[in-house]
């Protein structure tokens, strides 16, 4: 068992390299060797990760706002504060805000950091409408 304080040196902070410039990553709980990685997630209005995937598996939890997120394949879903999403090992996805409204959510990823792919275009991001 590893106890974090808030008042311990916080660990580094991941560089967004996988979203849209919009978006800040804080670390909450980043322990490789367990693979566990846990980062507070603030997207602004309009911006979202790219196309990515998870080795073993993603827990968002929205804290704040309202966002999307969209499995390759489907139409955006929308997900707002409260709501839960379990992204499965190897499932092509992106999450991020809606274009009017910030977005915060908790990020809970197992195992590596997972595949960058490609940015979501505005077209994959507004859906099929
Ligand atoms: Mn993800």
């Amino acid at each position: 068992m590893l106890v974090y304080r808030a008042t311990d040196p916080a660990p580094a902070a991941q560089a967004p390299q996988a979203s849209t410039s919009k978006v800040v990553v804080d670390p909450v709980l980043v322990v490789p060797e367990h693979q566990v990685l846990i980062f507070n997630v603030s997207f602004q209005p309009g911006a979202r990760t790219h196309w990515h995937t998870h080795s073993v598996g993603q827990v968002l939890h929205v804290t704040h706002g309202q966002g999307r997120v969209c499995l390759r394949g489907e139409s955006p879903r929308p997900m707002s504060a409260g709501d839960v999403v379990h992204i499965g090992p190897g499932e092509v996805h992106w999450h991020g805000a809606c274009p009017e409204t910030s977005m915060v959510h908790l990020a809970i990823t197992m195992g590596d950091e997972g595949v960058r792919l490609d940015p979501v275009t505005d077209a994959e991001y507004e859906g099929p409408g």
